[in-house]
């Protein structure tokens, strides 16, 4: 069977490489002239830069990612470094910083030498977090059946009030909340099961990829391939041509038409609604796609280190100005930002020293809109004198942490939420797609099948983003063409039959 993929980020590549072992003959079209999307990596003045993931979870032993590349066959592949700490955490206002380590039980002891008066409550929280992880079953590897409507009522609260249900301490509930920006977590809103999948994920065991997050792509890319698929790139899907509640073909940017069986759609649902003509989704269905909110853009700055200049950290370095804006990050008053900054070090070869560093900040769109129609490299002065002002705040918030980062730059520049939007293609520049509301969880929760029989969905919008969340998504579309649970099992067989081959 043929499968057309749209979209080479990692929700199209995992997809199309689980279905690649199969026996699926799958194309990914991919609009970039890179594959990875939000894992793509890009060199400017012979320094190698990450578009988007910095840090990944879920490969540490047992993890589900581990476990998937192992099936796919390319762990092996993968170059990955992983971190004692989860965070660095540093409060501008107390001038406390806080190293918070990863592993369920140094997590646990360290809350507790910093907070004894609130040990119990501390435990009931740690074990709530992973009771959550547990409630969907592809977290781990289960099999069965996973419905919405199963999960307790702890699952779907917003992750503040679920935090403050355990943690009477202000200051460790705001501590407690330092993943925020890996969800864009909104107060009253965010729910409760991102933060504790997040966490968890965290907690097992945080890495990078030592070689930048495109070696991920590329292997997924290599497991479609030598299986006789192809991974196209500079072929940006543009007209989508349905009949009779079944797409009949696609035509790319270069005007070239590519039939198959099985469509899946890898790309923000906004702009394959822009693709397709005609009545072949209802109004209403267009309407609500159309009217998700989306989480918030980002804004970021690269810099190029010199040699020898600033000493190497594996955990990322979080730096916010007060505990009380820990849920403030991505929802602000325009002249307060940023409340706070995510910082990422690469290292040199011997791993001693930095050769860049990335620093990442939430961003409302609102700030850029008014240069919405304007293009890379094209965006007038007016928004050049803007992104240095807001490089200029990064830098200086950044300099808490990194004293001499202003006398280490080699050479810097900045993404903003309209490098994301032309880059990936999403509404916006959101970076984590499409904002899941507790208050109204069903709204922005999207179905993989679509009312056109042979289009599938998958990728960040349709459950959780992030390595774990998409790649989650990724086996449950493609068990939709395979069968239920047939990928998990094999996942779990083929670890099986590994740990009994290795016994003595
Ligand atoms: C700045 C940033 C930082 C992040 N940090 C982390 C992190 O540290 N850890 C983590 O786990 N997650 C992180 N994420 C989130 C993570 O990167 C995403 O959730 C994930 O990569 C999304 O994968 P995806 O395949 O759904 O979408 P994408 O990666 O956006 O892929 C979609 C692909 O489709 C292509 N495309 C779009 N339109 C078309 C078209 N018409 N035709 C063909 N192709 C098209 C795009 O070019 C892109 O390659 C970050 C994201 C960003 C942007």
């Amino acid at each position: 069977m043929e499968v057309l993929v749209i979209g080479a980020g990692l929700g199209g590549l995992f997809c199309g490489a689980l279905l690649s072992k199969e026996g699926y003959r799958v194309t990914v079209l991919e609009k970039n002239a890179g594959i990875g999307g939000g894992l793509q990596n890009f060199v400017r003045k012979g320094e190698m830069y990450e578009t988007g993931m910095h840090v990944a979870g879920g490969f540490h032993e047992n993890g589900s990612l581990k476990r998937i590349c192992c099936y796919l066959g390319i762990m092996d592949r993968l170059d990955i470094r992983f971190s004692d700490l989860m965070s660095s955490l540093t409060y501008l206002d107390t001038d406390r910083t806080f190293n918070i380590p990863s592993g369920r039980d140094r997590f646990t002891a360290y809350l507790i030498s910093l907070f004894p008066h609130e040990e119990e409550n501390i435990k009931r929280y740690v074990d709530a977090l992973f009771r959550l992880s547990e409630e969907d079953r592809l977290f781990y590897m289960k099999s069965g059946q996973n419905s919405f409507f199963d999960h307790s009522e702890e699952f779907t609260m917003p992750a503040d009030k679920f935090i403050a249900s355990y943690i009477d301490s202000p200051e460790l509930r705001s501590l407690l909340a330092f993943v925020n920006p890996l969800y864009a977590g909104v107060a009253g809103h965010s729910p409760a099961y991102l933060h504790a999948m997040i966490s968890v994920m965290f907690i097992d065991k945080p890495c990078c990829f030592v070689k930048g997050s495109s070696q991920l792509a590329d292997a997924l890319a290599s497991v479609i391939t030598e299986a006789g698929g192809s991974v196209i790139t500079s072929s940006a899907v543009t007209r989508t041509v349905v009949r009779n509640r079944r797409v009949e073909s696609v035509y790319d940017s270069n005007g070239k038409e590519y039939k198959a069986d099985v469509y899946i759609s890898a790309i923000h649902p906004c702009t394959l609604l822009d693709t397709i003509e005609g009545r072949a989704f209802t109004p209403f269905y267009k309407k609500r796609l159309r009217n998700i909110p989306s989480t918030v853009s980002a804004f970021k700055v690269y810099a190029k280190l010199k040699k020898g200049h600033l000493p190497y950290a594996e955990h990322p370095v979080n730096i916010i100005d007060s505990k009380k804006n820990t849920w403030k990050m991505s929802r602000y008053r325009l002249e307060d930002w940023p409340h706070g900054i995510s910082c990422f070090l690469a290292p040199s070869s011997d791993g001693k020293w930095a050769t860049h560093i990335t620093i990442l900040s939430l961003m409302d769109w609102k700030e850029v809109s008014r240069w919405k129609n304007t293009r890379t490299g094209n965006r007038g002065d007016e928004y050049e004198i803007w992104k240095r002002s807001r490089m200029e705040k990064v830098i200086e918030m950044a300099e808490k942490a990194f004293p001499n980062l202003r006398d280490s730059i080699e050479d810097c520049f900045a993404a903003s939420p309209l490098t994301f939007r032309d880059h990936l293609g999403t509404k916006e520049g959101s970076i984590y797609g499409y904002f899941k509301d507790s208050e109204n969880l069903i709204y922005s929760q999207l179905s993989i099948r679509t009312k056109i029989e042979n289009l599938l969905l998958t990728g960040q919008n349709v459950n959780m983003h992030g390595m774990g969340g998409v790649a989650m998504t990724a086996i449950e579309t493609a068990e939709i063409l395979v069968g239920k649970d047939v990928i998990v099992n094999k996942i779990n067989l083929y670890e099986n039959i590994q740990t009994e081959a290795n016994l003595p």
